[in-house]
């Protein structure tokens, strides 16, 4: 890879932004969380406080979610990680503000970020996210250096290797086949080539995933990769998912 700290840096105007998202609340976002105060790098947890997929002594205590917050922004992901669509109306709003009023008696401040647990909401669910006071909806669209609506707010890189990714990769990698390959295939080449295009571009580089998935892929030396990469750059903002309102626009 070459090495983009010398690439010329963007205009005036454009700005770089660098955020990142952890989502489900697993005891494991700990370990996370250590990562990214390492680097200097903000980032977001949406925790399901009593989710139903995490065994609970896999999930994030009340105390280890207070210190997080201490740290890093705390956003709500419903309160047992339930898919909105397959819920009555009325259920789905009353997970969506439990959630957040439970986060919120743990660390003491509103809670203004909501994930959609797997992506999946209707119009239903943004309007009930406006209702309880969320003014940033995360979704799991990817392959984008800009947020794009604040309650239906995309990403640039997953930290999972989607094999759907190869037109995307072909294009990234300027048509060369083995780059593309390397960029399918390895989910840390390809957020390094989105960093790469965000510093000559500006936008916002949003990379998300799951501690436990990260763990389960044996993939932490490929985030600290990543990390190391982005990190301590001079002209680049490293907010929390809350800030990039107003970063809508390309
Ligand atoms: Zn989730």
């Amino acid at each position: 890879m070459a090495d983009t700290r010398r690439t010329a840096p963007p205009s005036r105007h454009a700005r770089v932004v660098v955020t990142t998202s952890w989502d489900d609340g697993h005891r494991l976002d700990s370990r996370l969380a250590g990562l990214l105060a390492k680097h200097g790098v903000a980032g977001t947890f949406y925790i399901a406080p009593r989710n139903v997929e995490l065994a609970p002594a896999d999930r994030l205590s009340p105390a280890a979610i207070r210190e997080l917050g201490e740290r890093f922004e705390i956003g709500g992901h419903t309160l047992t990680h339930q898919r909105l669509p397959r819920l009555s109306d009325r259920a789905a709003g009353a997970e969506m503000r439990a959630g957040k009023e439970e986060l919120e008696a743990i660390v003491g401040v509103q809670v203004t970020s909501f994930c959609y647990p797997r992506g999946e909401y209707a119009a239903a669910h943004i309007e009930f996210a406006r209702k309880i006071g969320f003014t940033r909806a995360r979704t799991v669209r990817r392959n984008s250096l800009f947020p794009g609506a604040p309650l239906e707010m995309g990403t640039t890189v997953h930290t999972y290797a989607h094999r759907v990714d190869g037109p995307i990769a072909l294009r990234l990698a300027r048509l060369r086949p083995r780059r593309a390959l390397k960029l399918a295939l390895q989910w840390d080449e390809l957020a390094l080539r989105w960093f790469e295009l965000c510093l000559e571009q500006g936008g916002v580089f949003h990379i998300w995933g799951h501690s436990w998935e990260i763990d389960a892929r044996h993939d932490w030396h490929r985030l600290e990769r990543v990390l190391d990469h982005v990190a301590h750059r001079p002209d680049v903002e490293y907010l929390p998912n809350r800030a990039l309102l107003g970063l809508t626009e390309p």
